[in-house]
Protein backbone atom coordinates (compact mmCIF):
# COMPACT_ATOMS: atom_id res chain seq x y z
CA UNK A 1 0.00 0.00 0.00
CA UNK A 2 1.02 3.38 -0.96
CA UNK A 3 1.43 6.24 1.09
CA UNK A 4 -1.15 9.27 0.63
CA UNK A 5 0.69 11.89 0.79
CA UNK A 6 1.64 14.97 -1.54
CA UNK A 7 4.71 14.87 -4.06
CA UNK A 8 6.49 17.74 -3.48
CA UNK A 9 9.95 18.06 -5.22
CA UNK A 10 13.14 18.97 -2.95
CA UNK A 11 14.27 22.32 -5.31
CA UNK A 12 17.36 24.50 -4.72
CA UNK A 13 14.72 27.14 -5.60
CA UNK A 14 12.06 26.40 -2.63
CA UNK A 15 14.86 27.35 -0.38
CA UNK A 16 14.25 30.94 -1.93
CA UNK A 17 10.99 31.60 -2.27
CA UNK A 18 10.61 29.90 1.82
CA UNK A 19 13.26 32.73 2.74
CA UNK A 20 12.00 35.89 0.84
CA UNK A 21 8.05 34.70 2.27
CA UNK A 22 8.87 33.58 5.49
CA UNK A 23 12.05 35.97 6.11
CA UNK A 24 12.34 38.86 3.55
CA UNK A 25 13.35 41.53 6.21
CA UNK A 26 16.36 39.68 7.57
CA UNK A 27 20.10 41.03 5.74
CA UNK A 28 22.30 39.61 3.74
CA UNK A 29 25.50 41.65 4.28
CA UNK A 30 28.51 41.60 1.82
CA UNK A 31 32.10 42.91 1.95
CA UNK A 32 32.49 43.59 -1.66
CA UNK A 33 35.24 43.30 -4.12
CA UNK A 34 34.35 47.23 -4.99
CA UNK A 35 35.69 47.64 -1.23
CA UNK A 36 32.68 49.08 0.28
CA UNK A 37 29.84 47.02 2.47
CA UNK A 38 27.03 46.46 1.14
CA UNK A 39 23.32 45.55 2.34
CA UNK A 40 20.21 43.99 1.61
CA UNK A 41 17.46 41.88 2.35
CA UNK A 42 16.45 38.09 1.36
CA UNK A 43 13.47 39.68 -0.30
CA UNK A 44 16.06 41.86 -3.05
CA UNK A 45 17.90 38.68 -3.31
CA UNK A 46 14.71 36.54 -4.49
CA UNK A 47 13.42 39.58 -6.88
CA UNK A 48 17.39 40.09 -8.30
CA UNK A 49 17.41 36.21 -8.72
CA UNK A 50 14.46 35.81 -10.63
CA UNK A 51 16.19 39.45 -12.66
CA UNK A 52 19.12 37.03 -13.27
CA UNK A 53 17.19 34.26 -14.46
CA UNK A 54 15.14 35.76 -16.84
CA UNK A 55 18.95 37.37 -18.38
CA UNK A 56 20.05 34.19 -18.39
CA UNK A 57 17.28 32.62 -20.57
CA UNK A 58 17.93 35.86 -22.44
CA UNK A 59 21.53 34.80 -22.94
CA UNK A 60 20.02 31.27 -24.11
CA UNK A 61 21.11 29.68 -21.12
CA UNK A 62 18.93 26.13 -21.47
CA UNK A 63 17.76 23.18 -18.94
CA UNK A 64 21.32 21.47 -18.02
CA UNK A 65 23.80 23.97 -19.49
CA UNK A 66 26.95 24.30 -17.11
CA UNK A 67 27.27 28.35 -15.73
CA UNK A 68 30.61 28.83 -14.11
CA UNK A 69 31.55 31.31 -11.71
CA UNK A 70 34.87 32.63 -10.47
CA UNK A 71 34.39 34.77 -7.68
CA UNK A 72 34.33 35.24 -3.78
CA UNK A 73 32.19 35.28 -1.17
CA UNK A 74 29.19 37.81 -1.55
CA UNK A 75 25.24 38.69 -2.94
CA UNK A 76 26.03 38.18 -6.36
CA UNK A 77 27.27 35.10 -6.00
CA UNK A 78 24.38 34.20 -3.90
CA UNK A 79 22.13 35.77 -6.33
CA UNK A 80 24.00 33.17 -8.88
CA UNK A 81 23.66 30.10 -6.50
CA UNK A 82 19.60 30.33 -6.91
CA UNK A 83 18.93 31.56 -10.45
CA UNK A 84 21.15 29.49 -12.72
CA UNK A 85 20.14 26.02 -10.20
CA UNK A 86 16.89 27.58 -9.41
CA UNK A 87 15.95 27.89 -13.31
CA UNK A 88 17.45 24.56 -14.71
CA UNK A 89 21.01 24.99 -15.25
CA UNK A 90 24.21 23.92 -13.29
CA UNK A 91 26.67 26.31 -11.52
CA UNK A 92 29.63 25.53 -11.96
CA UNK A 93 31.97 26.99 -9.02
CA UNK A 94 35.61 27.32 -9.65
CA UNK A 95 38.37 27.95 -7.56
CA UNK A 96 40.47 31.19 -8.56
CA UNK A 97 43.27 29.69 -6.81
CA UNK A 98 44.18 26.41 -8.68
CA UNK A 99 46.50 26.27 -10.94
CA UNK A 100 45.66 27.61 -14.48
CA UNK A 101 45.72 24.44 -16.26
CA UNK A 102 43.30 23.26 -13.62
CA UNK A 103 40.96 25.93 -14.28
CA UNK A 104 41.24 25.40 -18.01
CA UNK A 105 40.48 21.78 -17.78
CA UNK A 106 37.92 21.81 -15.38
CA UNK A 107 36.03 25.01 -17.68
CA UNK A 108 36.69 22.54 -20.71
CA UNK A 109 35.52 19.40 -19.06
CA UNK A 110 32.67 20.99 -17.79
CA UNK A 111 32.05 22.07 -20.91
CA UNK A 112 30.99 25.73 -19.62
CA UNK A 113 28.82 28.30 -21.32
CA UNK A 114 29.12 31.30 -19.27
CA UNK A 115 31.69 32.59 -16.94
CA UNK A 116 31.10 35.00 -14.34
CA UNK A 117 33.65 36.25 -12.57
CA UNK A 118 34.21 39.01 -9.72
CA UNK A 119 36.66 42.17 -11.27
CA UNK A 120 39.45 41.56 -9.30
CA UNK A 121 40.05 37.58 -10.77
CA UNK A 122 40.20 39.94 -14.30
CA UNK A 123 43.79 38.25 -14.25
CA UNK A 124 42.89 34.91 -14.28
CA UNK A 125 39.99 35.41 -16.65
CA UNK A 126 42.82 36.54 -19.20
CA UNK A 127 45.29 33.93 -18.64
CA UNK A 128 42.56 31.01 -18.95
CA UNK A 129 40.70 32.94 -22.33
CA UNK A 130 43.06 32.22 -25.17
CA UNK A 131 43.10 28.69 -23.90
CA UNK A 132 39.45 27.53 -24.58
CA UNK A 133 38.59 26.21 -26.81
CA UNK A 134 34.74 26.73 -26.96
CA UNK A 135 33.42 30.21 -27.17
CA UNK A 136 32.43 31.75 -23.48
CA UNK A 137 30.31 34.57 -22.42
CA UNK A 138 32.62 36.47 -19.88
CA UNK A 139 30.00 38.46 -17.24
CA UNK A 140 31.98 41.47 -14.78
CA UNK A 141 30.02 41.43 -11.52
CA UNK A 142 29.63 44.35 -10.96
CA UNK A 143 27.93 47.69 -12.16
CA UNK A 144 28.92 49.96 -15.28
CA UNK A 145 31.30 52.01 -13.65
CA UNK A 146 33.41 49.22 -11.90
CA UNK A 147 33.84 47.21 -15.67
CA UNK A 148 37.64 47.35 -16.12
CA UNK A 149 39.16 47.66 -19.69
CA UNK A 150 39.24 43.98 -20.23
CA UNK A 151 41.57 41.99 -22.81
CA UNK A 152 39.38 39.25 -23.97
CA UNK A 153 38.51 37.31 -27.18
CA UNK A 154 34.54 38.48 -26.98
CA UNK A 155 33.10 41.26 -25.44
CA UNK A 156 32.65 41.36 -21.58
CA UNK A 157 28.71 41.68 -20.35
CA UNK A 158 28.12 43.53 -16.99
CA UNK A 159 25.98 41.98 -14.30
CA UNK A 160 24.00 44.96 -13.40
CA UNK A 161 23.25 45.88 -16.74
CA UNK A 162 21.76 42.39 -17.01
CA UNK A 163 19.58 42.84 -13.92
CA UNK A 164 18.70 46.48 -15.16
CA UNK A 165 17.51 45.00 -18.25
CA UNK A 166 14.99 42.32 -17.18
CA UNK A 167 12.25 42.23 -14.70
CA UNK A 168 11.33 39.52 -11.91
CA UNK A 169 8.10 38.23 -13.54
CA UNK A 170 9.72 34.71 -13.12
CA UNK A 171 8.51 31.52 -12.11
CA UNK A 172 11.00 28.96 -10.87
CA UNK A 173 10.18 26.02 -13.12
CA UNK A 174 8.76 22.68 -11.57
CA UNK A 175 12.14 20.41 -12.38
CA UNK A 176 12.96 16.99 -11.73
CA UNK A 177 14.18 16.65 -7.96
CA UNK A 178 17.22 14.44 -9.87
CA UNK A 179 18.58 16.77 -11.89
CA UNK A 180 21.59 18.66 -11.65
CA UNK A 181 21.82 21.95 -9.69
CA UNK A 182 25.67 22.29 -9.30
CA UNK A 183 29.08 21.30 -10.01
CA UNK A 184 32.03 20.89 -8.13
CA UNK A 185 35.42 19.39 -8.94
CA UNK A 186 37.74 17.75 -5.95
CA UNK A 187 41.15 19.49 -5.65
CA UNK A 188 42.83 16.70 -5.84
CA UNK A 189 46.30 16.46 -5.53
CA UNK A 190 47.48 14.00 -8.30
CA UNK A 191 45.53 13.49 -11.66
CA UNK A 192 42.70 15.57 -13.02
CA UNK A 193 40.36 17.05 -10.87
CA UNK A 194 36.99 14.75 -11.08
CA UNK A 195 33.65 16.42 -11.14
CA UNK A 196 30.91 15.70 -8.04
CA UNK A 197 27.34 16.87 -9.78
CA UNK A 198 25.26 17.56 -7.09
CA UNK A 199 21.16 17.18 -7.24
CA UNK A 200 18.70 19.31 -6.46
CA UNK A 201 17.13 16.83 -3.75
CA UNK A 202 20.60 15.77 -2.34
CA UNK A 203 21.27 19.63 -1.87
CA UNK A 204 17.92 20.18 -0.14
CA UNK A 205 18.53 17.22 2.03
CA UNK A 206 22.28 18.15 2.79
CA UNK A 207 20.55 21.43 3.75
CA UNK A 208 17.97 19.70 5.89
CA UNK A 209 20.60 17.52 7.98
CA UNK A 210 23.22 20.50 8.17
CA UNK A 211 21.03 22.84 10.30
CA UNK A 212 20.05 20.36 12.72
CA UNK A 213 20.92 20.76 16.13
CA UNK A 214 23.39 18.57 16.41
CA UNK A 215 25.16 19.17 13.20
CA UNK A 216 25.54 23.24 12.80
CA UNK A 217 22.66 23.90 14.53
CA UNK A 218 21.53 26.78 12.61
CA UNK A 219 18.26 29.18 12.85
CA UNK A 220 16.55 32.19 11.74
CA UNK A 221 18.36 33.92 15.35
CA UNK A 222 21.79 33.29 13.59
CA UNK A 223 24.52 35.88 11.81
CA UNK A 224 26.18 33.40 9.68
CA UNK A 225 29.85 34.73 8.28
CA UNK A 226 30.86 31.72 5.88
CA UNK A 227 34.95 31.99 5.32
CA UNK A 228 34.33 29.03 3.68
CA UNK A 229 34.43 29.83 -0.21
CA UNK A 230 31.29 29.56 -1.89
CA UNK A 231 33.74 27.84 -4.69
CA UNK A 232 34.76 25.01 -2.16
CA UNK A 233 31.73 22.44 -2.20
CA UNK A 234 28.86 25.15 -1.86
CA UNK A 235 30.30 26.94 1.30
CA UNK A 236 29.81 23.79 2.80
CA UNK A 237 25.88 24.33 1.58
CA UNK A 238 25.73 27.56 4.27
CA UNK A 239 23.91 29.48 1.55
CA UNK A 240 21.49 27.21 1.14
CA UNK A 241 20.84 26.96 4.78
CA UNK A 242 21.16 30.60 5.56
CA UNK A 243 17.70 30.56 3.29
CA UNK A 244 16.11 27.59 4.86
CA UNK A 245 16.22 29.21 8.28
CA UNK A 246 16.69 32.82 7.63
CA UNK A 247 19.84 33.46 9.18
CA UNK A 248 21.23 36.61 8.45
CA UNK A 249 24.27 36.36 6.09
CA UNK A 250 27.58 38.42 6.11
CA UNK A 251 30.18 37.75 3.22
CA UNK A 252 33.34 38.86 3.61
CA UNK A 253 34.52 38.82 0.14
CA UNK A 254 37.95 38.13 -0.85
CA UNK A 255 38.94 39.64 2.36
CA UNK A 256 40.10 36.54 4.97
CA UNK A 257 43.17 38.28 6.98
CA UNK A 258 42.14 38.60 10.39
CA UNK A 259 41.80 41.85 11.57
CA UNK A 260 39.54 42.06 8.39
CA UNK A 261 37.67 39.11 9.38
CA UNK A 262 37.68 40.16 13.38
CA UNK A 263 36.12 43.91 11.88
CA UNK A 264 33.25 42.45 10.32
CA UNK A 265 32.47 39.59 13.33
CA UNK A 266 32.39 42.47 15.65
CA UNK A 267 30.20 44.86 13.52
CA UNK A 268 27.65 42.76 12.53
CA UNK A 269 26.87 40.59 15.33
CA UNK A 270 28.03 37.15 13.74
CA UNK A 271 27.24 34.62 16.08
CA UNK A 272 28.54 31.55 13.77
CA UNK A 273 31.20 31.30 11.50
CA UNK A 274 32.77 28.39 9.39
CA UNK A 275 36.36 27.52 7.59
CA UNK A 276 39.50 25.29 7.52
CA UNK A 277 41.86 25.81 10.28
CA UNK A 278 44.52 28.25 8.73
CA UNK A 279 41.67 30.97 8.52
CA UNK A 280 41.28 30.47 12.08
CA UNK A 281 45.22 30.83 13.39
CA UNK A 282 45.49 34.26 11.22
CA UNK A 283 42.18 34.99 13.17
CA UNK A 284 43.17 34.30 16.76
CA UNK A 285 46.36 35.50 16.08
CA UNK A 286 45.05 39.07 15.31
CA UNK A 287 42.81 38.99 18.32
CA UNK A 288 45.31 37.24 20.52
CA UNK A 289 48.35 40.16 19.48
CA UNK A 290 45.35 43.20 19.88
CA UNK A 291 43.81 41.63 23.23
CA UNK A 292 40.37 41.75 21.64
CA UNK A 293 37.61 39.42 22.42
CA UNK A 294 34.54 38.14 20.32
CA UNK A 295 31.31 39.96 21.63
CA UNK A 296 28.72 38.10 19.85
CA UNK A 297 30.51 35.05 18.15
CA UNK A 298 29.12 32.06 20.18
CA UNK A 299 29.97 28.97 17.92
CA UNK A 300 32.57 28.31 15.06
CA UNK A 301 32.66 25.57 12.67
CA UNK A 302 36.14 23.60 12.05
CA UNK A 303 36.76 21.76 9.24
CA UNK A 304 38.39 20.33 5.51
CA UNK A 305 41.57 19.74 8.00
CA UNK A 306 41.95 17.96 10.90
CA UNK A 307 41.99 21.01 13.58
CA UNK A 308 44.63 21.09 16.47
CA UNK A 309 43.42 20.13 20.06
CA UNK A 310 45.18 23.56 21.23
CA UNK A 311 43.12 25.59 19.00
CA UNK A 312 39.67 23.98 20.19
CA UNK A 313 40.97 24.80 23.79
CA UNK A 314 41.66 28.14 22.62
CA UNK A 315 38.68 29.15 21.12
CA UNK A 316 36.96 27.89 24.40
CA UNK A 317 38.26 28.28 27.04
CA UNK A 318 40.10 32.04 26.35
CA UNK A 319 37.17 33.01 23.88
CA UNK A 320 34.13 31.27 25.16
CA UNK A 321 33.44 30.34 21.49
CA UNK A 322 32.29 26.73 21.15
CA UNK A 323 33.82 24.89 18.34
CA UNK A 324 32.50 22.68 16.30
CA UNK A 325 34.63 20.06 14.55
CA UNK A 326 33.04 18.94 11.34
CA UNK A 327 34.34 16.35 8.70
CA UNK A 328 33.16 16.10 4.81
CA UNK A 329 34.29 16.00 1.49
CA UNK A 330 33.43 17.40 -1.78
CA UNK A 331 31.83 13.91 -3.20
CA UNK A 332 29.81 14.11 0.41
CA UNK A 333 28.16 17.57 -0.81
CA UNK A 334 30.60 17.95 2.04
CA UNK A 335 29.26 17.34 5.75
CA UNK A 336 29.55 13.81 6.97
CA UNK A 337 30.14 14.32 10.73
CA UNK A 338 29.97 16.96 13.40
CA UNK A 339 31.77 16.40 16.79
CA UNK A 340 28.79 17.67 18.85
CA UNK A 341 29.04 16.35 22.08
CA UNK A 342 26.71 13.78 23.87
CA UNK A 343 25.24 14.73 27.09
CA UNK A 344 26.93 12.86 29.26
CA UNK A 345 30.44 14.29 28.05
CA UNK A 346 29.49 18.03 28.60
CA UNK A 347 30.55 18.14 32.41
CA UNK A 348 33.87 15.96 31.69
CA UNK A 349 37.35 18.11 32.43
CA UNK A 350 38.11 20.78 29.59
CA UNK A 351 41.00 18.28 28.62
CA UNK A 352 39.20 15.06 28.13
CA UNK A 353 36.29 16.99 26.47
CA UNK A 354 39.02 18.86 24.14
CA UNK A 355 40.36 15.79 23.18
CA UNK A 356 36.66 14.31 22.11
CA UNK A 357 36.03 17.35 20.05
CA UNK A 358 39.57 16.52 18.37
CA UNK A 359 37.69 14.17 17.00
CA UNK A 360 35.75 14.52 13.55
CA UNK A 361 32.48 13.22 14.90
CA UNK A 362 28.88 11.56 14.67
CA UNK A 363 27.93 10.53 11.23
CA UNK A 364 24.27 13.23 10.56
CA UNK A 365 21.23 12.07 9.75
CA UNK A 366 21.63 10.44 6.27
CA UNK A 367 25.33 9.39 6.24
CA UNK A 368 26.05 6.00 7.07
CA UNK A 369 29.93 5.06 7.87
CA UNK A 370 31.57 1.81 8.66
CA UNK A 371 35.77 0.89 8.51
CA UNK A 372 37.23 -1.45 6.69
CA UNK A 373 40.29 -3.09 7.01
CA UNK A 374 42.89 -4.50 4.06
CA UNK A 375 40.40 -7.19 3.48
CA UNK A 376 37.54 -5.41 3.00
CA UNK A 377 35.93 -6.78 6.40
CA UNK A 378 34.05 -4.32 8.76
CA UNK A 379 36.71 -3.25 11.38
CA UNK A 380 34.84 -2.58 15.24
CA UNK A 381 34.15 0.59 16.76
CA UNK A 382 36.48 0.12 19.46
CA UNK A 383 37.90 3.50 19.38
CA UNK A 384 41.37 1.59 18.76
CA UNK A 385 40.76 -0.84 15.28
CA UNK A 386 41.74 1.78 12.03
CA UNK A 387 40.63 1.19 8.62
CA UNK A 388 39.05 2.81 5.56
CA UNK A 389 36.35 5.09 5.82
CA UNK A 390 33.53 3.98 3.78
CA UNK A 391 30.10 6.16 3.66
CA UNK A 392 26.93 6.25 2.15
CA UNK A 393 23.48 8.31 2.02
CA UNK A 394 21.84 10.60 0.18
CA UNK A 395 24.06 13.17 -0.69
CA UNK A 396 27.17 10.87 -1.83
CA UNK A 397 28.25 10.76 -5.07
CA UNK A 398 27.74 7.55 -7.01
CA UNK A 399 29.58 8.67 -9.97
CA UNK A 400 31.89 11.36 -11.50
CA UNK A 401 30.76 13.66 -13.93
CA UNK A 402 31.66 12.84 -17.42
CA UNK A 403 33.39 10.17 -16.11
CA UNK A 404 33.55 6.90 -18.37
CA UNK A 405 34.68 4.54 -15.19
CA UNK A 406 31.68 2.95 -13.28
CA UNK A 407 30.66 4.04 -10.29
CA UNK A 408 33.12 5.12 -7.61
CA UNK A 409 31.37 2.89 -4.68
CA UNK A 410 32.00 -0.16 -3.43
CA UNK A 411 29.34 -2.85 -2.70
CA UNK A 412 27.49 0.18 -2.16
CA UNK A 413 29.91 1.96 -0.11
CA UNK A 414 31.97 5.40 -0.95
CA UNK A 415 35.88 4.63 -0.12
CA UNK A 416 36.86 7.84 1.18
CA UNK A 417 40.35 7.40 1.40
CA UNK A 418 40.56 8.80 4.81
CA UNK A 419 41.72 6.57 7.53
CA UNK A 420 39.60 6.10 10.78
CA UNK A 421 38.64 4.86 14.06
CA UNK A 422 35.67 4.91 15.78
CA UNK A 423 34.40 4.73 19.36
CA UNK A 424 31.74 3.19 21.00
CA UNK A 425 29.50 6.15 20.71
CA UNK A 426 29.69 6.54 17.27
CA UNK A 427 32.45 8.88 17.22
CA UNK A 428 34.62 9.03 14.36
CA UNK A 429 38.04 10.66 14.48
CA UNK A 430 40.44 10.39 11.09
CA UNK A 431 43.75 9.26 12.06
CA UNK A 432 45.60 10.19 8.69
CA UNK A 433 44.46 10.40 4.95
CA UNK A 434 45.71 6.92 3.27
CA UNK A 435 48.39 8.75 1.88
CA UNK A 436 50.09 10.47 4.63
CA UNK A 437 50.26 7.45 6.98
CA UNK A 438 53.40 7.07 8.10
CA UNK A 439 54.65 3.36 7.34
CA UNK A 440 57.77 2.53 10.06
CA UNK A 441 58.48 -1.12 10.10
CA UNK A 442 55.10 -2.64 9.35
CA UNK A 443 53.85 -0.36 12.26
CA UNK A 444 51.46 2.86 11.09
CA UNK A 445 51.98 5.94 12.44
CA UNK A 446 48.84 9.07 12.65
CA UNK A 447 50.70 12.08 11.79
CA UNK A 448 48.05 13.88 12.64
CA UNK A 449 48.48 12.80 15.89
CA UNK A 450 52.23 13.95 15.80
CA UNK A 451 50.70 17.50 14.73
CA UNK A 452 48.19 17.18 17.42
CA UNK A 453 50.83 17.44 20.54
CA UNK A 454 53.03 19.42 18.70
CA UNK A 455 50.38 22.10 18.62
CA UNK A 456 50.26 22.25 21.92
CA UNK A 457 53.26 23.66 21.83
CA UNK A 458 53.45 27.47 23.44
CA UNK A 459 56.03 28.17 20.60
CA UNK A 460 54.62 26.46 17.69
CA UNK A 461 52.84 28.43 15.31
CA UNK A 462 52.26 25.27 12.69
CA UNK A 463 53.20 22.02 12.86
CA UNK A 464 53.18 19.23 9.72
CA UNK A 465 54.53 15.63 10.58
CA UNK A 466 55.80 13.20 7.41
CA UNK A 467 57.25 10.55 6.51
CA UNK A 468 60.30 10.38 5.17
CA UNK A 469 62.50 7.83 3.87
CA UNK A 470 64.44 5.45 6.11
CA UNK A 471 66.68 2.60 5.40
CA UNK A 472 65.61 0.58 8.31
CA UNK A 473 62.46 1.51 8.49
CA UNK A 474 60.71 2.36 5.24
CA UNK A 475 59.87 5.43 7.01
CA UNK A 476 60.17 7.48 10.31
CA UNK A 477 57.87 10.74 11.13
CA UNK A 478 59.76 14.05 10.76
CA UNK A 479 57.96 17.34 12.30
CA UNK A 480 58.35 20.34 10.62
CA UNK A 481 57.84 23.31 12.45
CA UNK A 482 57.07 27.45 12.19
CA UNK A 483 58.01 28.80 15.29
CA UNK A 484 56.07 31.74 16.82
CA UNK A 485 57.57 34.80 16.09
CA UNK A 486 60.59 35.61 18.70
CA UNK A 487 60.51 31.84 19.85
CA UNK A 488 63.99 30.49 20.89
CA UNK A 489 63.10 26.98 21.03
CA UNK A 490 65.04 24.36 19.48
CA UNK A 491 64.17 20.76 18.14
CA UNK A 492 65.22 18.56 21.28
CA UNK A 493 62.92 20.64 23.38
CA UNK A 494 60.28 19.92 21.06
CA UNK A 495 61.37 16.21 20.27
CA UNK A 496 61.17 16.21 24.60
CA UNK A 497 57.78 17.75 24.60
CA UNK A 498 56.42 14.25 23.32
CA UNK A 499 57.91 12.51 26.62
CA UNK A 500 54.65 10.53 28.12
CA UNK A 501 52.29 11.97 25.05
CA UNK A 502 53.09 9.38 22.25
CA UNK A 503 54.59 6.21 22.46
CA UNK A 504 58.12 5.81 22.25
CA UNK A 505 58.68 3.96 18.61
CA UNK A 506 56.08 6.56 16.92
CA UNK A 507 57.82 9.75 17.94
CA UNK A 508 58.96 12.04 15.41
CA UNK A 509 62.56 11.13 14.97
CA UNK A 510 63.70 14.64 14.11
CA UNK A 511 62.28 18.30 13.83
CA UNK A 512 63.22 20.95 10.94
CA UNK A 513 62.17 24.52 11.06
CA UNK A 514 60.40 25.99 8.05
CA UNK A 515 59.50 29.65 7.43
CA UNK A 516 56.00 28.78 6.23
CA UNK A 517 53.63 26.24 5.18
CA UNK A 518 52.69 25.26 1.62
CA UNK A 519 48.74 25.89 1.33
CA UNK A 520 46.60 24.55 -1.33
CA UNK A 521 43.99 26.38 -3.07
CA UNK A 522 41.38 25.51 -0.23
CA UNK A 523 43.49 26.14 2.82
CA UNK A 524 44.98 22.99 2.92
CA UNK A 525 48.42 21.71 4.03
CA UNK A 526 50.27 20.84 0.90
CA UNK A 527 51.78 17.54 2.53
CA UNK A 528 52.73 16.19 -0.82
CA UNK A 529 55.06 19.35 -1.73
CA UNK A 530 57.20 19.02 1.84
CA UNK A 531 57.35 14.90 1.13
CA UNK A 532 59.05 16.07 -2.23
CA UNK A 533 61.33 18.77 -0.40
CA UNK A 534 62.14 16.25 2.80
CA UNK A 535 61.80 13.07 1.86
CA UNK A 536 65.46 12.03 1.44
CA UNK A 537 66.19 13.86 4.88
CA UNK A 538 66.74 10.46 6.96
CA UNK A 539 69.05 9.22 4.47
CA UNK A 540 71.22 12.15 3.67
CA UNK A 541 71.31 14.00 7.08
P1 LIG B 1 37.86 18.16 -0.10
O1 LIG B 1 37.05 17.27 -0.93
O2 LIG B 1 38.85 18.96 -0.86
O3 LIG B 1 37.04 19.01 0.81
O4 LIG B 1 38.76 17.24 0.84
C1 LIG B 1 38.20 16.23 1.63
C2 LIG B 1 39.26 15.66 2.53
O5 LIG B 1 39.68 16.64 3.48
C3 LIG B 1 38.78 14.50 3.38
O6 LIG B 1 38.77 13.28 2.68
C4 LIG B 1 39.78 14.51 4.52
O7 LIG B 1 40.99 13.88 4.15
C5 LIG B 1 40.04 16.00 4.70
N1 LIG B 1 39.22 16.51 5.80
C6 LIG B 1 38.07 17.19 5.73
N2 LIG B 1 37.65 17.55 6.96
C7 LIG B 1 38.55 17.06 7.84
C8 LIG B 1 38.68 17.06 9.26
N3 LIG B 1 37.84 17.69 10.06
N4 LIG B 1 39.74 16.42 9.79
C9 LIG B 1 40.63 15.77 9.02
N5 LIG B 1 40.59 15.75 7.68
C10 LIG B 1 39.55 16.38 7.09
Amino acid sequence: MKGLMMQQPLLVSTLLTHAERHHGEREIVSKRVEGDIHRYRYRDLAQRARRMANALAGLGVLSGDRVATLAWNGYRHMELYYAVSGSGAVLHTLNPRLHLDQIVYMIEHAEDRILFFDVDLLPVVQAIAPRLTKPMVYVAMTDRTHVPPCDLPEPVLCYEDLIDACDDDFEWPDLDENDASSLCYTSGTTGNPKGVLYSHRSTVLHTFATALPDALSCSAWDTILPVVPMFHVNAWGLPYVACMVGAKLVFPGPWLKGESLYELIESEGVTMSAGVPTVWQGLLAYVNDHQHSFSSMRRTVIGGAPCPPAMIAEFQEVHCVDVLHAWGMTELSPLGTVCSLKPCQISMPPDERVAIQARQGRAVFGIDMKIVGDDGQEMPWDNASTGELMVRGQWVVDSYFGSAEAPVHRDGWFPTGDIAKIDSDGFMQITDRAKDVIKSGGEWISSIAIENVASQHPDVASAVCIGARHRKWDERPLLLIVKKPGSAVVGDELLAFFEGKVARWARPDAVVFIDSVPLGATGKVLKNRLRDQFQDYFLTA
